[in-house]
């Protein structure tokens, strides 16, 4: 019996060979450098943020060198499905602004010419591939069964030997096609094996784009490239997928690293140009004083939605993420405080080879300065569209007094140093609650300093909105009269002459502002006081005094 007709009573109704393949997925058409490159996660609808940084600098090379980003579902297995998981995964995904020039769009569509990009309806074509290597002596099927294996394995352990088929453990691999066919005829089940033809005292070498050169014994094992229920292992569907997808450069976990002599033994196999290869570490925590991996199972912060929760904006994870990807982004950021990723250079001889530790503190300065230069406009917007997805209440304040709420967002703001006060979106309202009567309302916590007594505080407050205070003057004016005020009162109006001679007086013009800035906002510190008075208005300042 021929190897041929072995192959077509396995795969009967394959009927296309990989040279119609090669037709049906032609060179793409770019320019020279540009890369290609691929984000394929299996469809569990979760994006870890690790995952998140991957896809950021994949999407980055793709754009930097004018070349294409696809996204490919990786179903096969198919234990692992959930609901809508390729939608949420896109979801959270383009909640980051990172969009795929190819591939599935949800569920079930999809966009490209290179598709499909879920791996479950590309069956045909692994198996394609799978009937050729058999046709060509380079492939077979395994009758092991589950037990058999597993005695395989414990003869392995005890001996202390490499676990896997291969050697004298590989009992089918030359196996006459003859008493082959007539256990597939007798119904046994099979996988399929590739037959390998490496050796494990020779030395592959992989040039890794983060970590330089990789030395690792060649591959001999007969590892399977079809399971049971006839779709393709890892290994054998990332030859498949990435060979056709014409993908230059793949981006993924270190732990795949090992199996690298794995994979470029496929593509040898084939005689197909393997891809480049750029492995990253995880983010790691520190967990007491052990660093960790950062986990699904313990850390809100591993979770891409935890980000879109606290409200940081997208383009601050962004920004933090390209000071994980690359070491010098950090100081180009420096340089370019008003520079987004799409300006930055990426570099892949930039990236650290050890896990970077995770830095949420970080990250939420980032959002800080990041939020700090955004216009007042858009603080309200953002912070509105925040707060109709997690606090209706507040969404409908910011709603009904707009304006108001631009001025507060705008004090301190759209000027060389502006304020930072909030880290993130859900900050916001525990910064300002105070500017609106809705939440001036029950038990309120007065932070006074140095003034406590009630009457001085209220004498304080009457004869300065009494006689002093006027919502038209300018800042200089203002301020000249909390001076007067002091003096009036016997605080100190300057507070260098009050350092010196300090028993001469009740206290100074700072104290005198503290009571001021109490008293209508319970807090001792805040934007600027003068801004406060003015659009909080004589009446909302008057009803506030009087319950003090
Ligand atoms: N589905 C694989 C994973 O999630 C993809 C690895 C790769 O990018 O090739 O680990």
């Amino acid at each position: 019996m021929t190897n041929k007709e072995l192959a077509n009573l396995i795969f009967p109704n394959i009927t296309k060979t990989v040279e119609d393949y090669e037709k049906m997925y032609p060179t793409r058409d770019l320019k020279e450098g540009a890369v290609v490159t691929r984000y394929a996660p299996s469809p569990t609808g979760f994006v870890h943020i690790g995952n998140l940084l991957q896809a950021v600098m994949a999407r980055k090379v793709a754009t930097q060198t004018e070349g294409v980003f696809f996204l490919r579902i990786e179903d096969t297995d198919q234990e692992r499905l959930v609901e809508n998981g390729i939608t949420n995964i896109i979801r959270d995904l383009n909640n980051f602004n990172i969009t795929f020039d190819e591939g599935m769009l949800n569920e079930t569509d999809e966009k490209g010419n290179y598709g499909p990009y879920i791996q479950s309806k590309r069956k045909e074509i692994y198996q394609t591939f799978a009937k050729e290597l058999i046709e060509k002596g380079l492939a077979y099927p395994c009758f092991y069964t589950k037990e058999e294996l597993e005695e395989i394995r414990e003869v392995q352990e005890a001996s202390k030997e490499r676990i896997g088929c291969y050697g004298k453990y590989a009992k089918y691999r030359d196996l006459p096609n003859e008493m082959i066919a007539e256990k597939i005829e007798n119904g046994e089940s099979y996988i399929i094996r590739l037959k390998s033809p490496g050796n494990f005292d020779k030395k592959v070498i992989i040039n890794d784009l983060i970590r330089g050169k990789i030395e690792i014994p060649e591959n001999d094992l007969d590892i399977v490239i079809i399971k049971k229920d006839g779709l393709p292992t890892y290994h054998f569907a990332h030859l498949v997928d990435d060979h056709l997808m014409k993908t230059t450069h793949v981006i993924r976990g270190d732990e795949w690293v090992s199996s690298l002599p794995i994979h470029v033994q496929l593509f040898e196999v084939f005689g197909f140009k393997a891809p480049k290869y750029a492995h990253l570490s995880p983010l790691m925590k520190m967990d007491g004083d052990k660093k960790r991996k950062i986990s699904k199972r313990k850390d809100p912060e591993a979770a891409v939605n935890f980000y879109h929760e606290v409200g940081i904006p997208e383009e601050a994870v962004l920004l933090y993420l390209m000071t994980v990807a690359n070491s010098n982004f950090e100081a180009w950021l420096d340089a370019n405080p008003n520079g987004s990723i799409d300006d930055f250079n990426f570099d892949f001889k930039k990236v650290s080879a050890s896990g970077a530790l995770f830095d949420l503190e970080k990250m939420r300065n980032i959002s800080k300065n990041f939020i700090s230069r955004l216009k007042a406009i858009d603080v309200y917007d953002r912070t509105l569209t925040y707060a109709k997805e997690f606090d209706t209440e507040f969404a409908s304040i910011l709603e009904k007094y707009k304006e108001y709420s631009i001025s507060i967002f705008n004090i301190e703001r759209e000027q060389k140093k502006p304020r930072k006060d909030y880290a993130t979106f859900k900050d916001v309202k525990g910064e300002v609650w105070y500017m609106y009567d809705e939440y001036f309302t029950g038990e309120l916590n007065y932070e006074y300093g140095k003034i406590n007594e009630k009457e001085e505080i209220q004498k304080i407050l009457s004869t300065y909105f009494n006689k002093y205070y006027d919502v038209n003057d300018d800042k200089d004016t203002w301020f000249n009269k909390i001076k007067e005020l002091s003096s009036e009162l016997g605080y100190c109006p300057d507070m260098k002459e009050y350092k010196v001679n300090p028993d001469a007086y009740k206290g100074n013009v700072a104290d005198i502002s503290t009571v001021i800035r109490v008293a209508v906002t319970t807090k001792s510190q805040t934007p600027d006081l003068y801004e406060i008075l003015r659009l909080l208005g004589v009446d909302r300042i008057k009803n506030r005094i009087s319950k003090i």
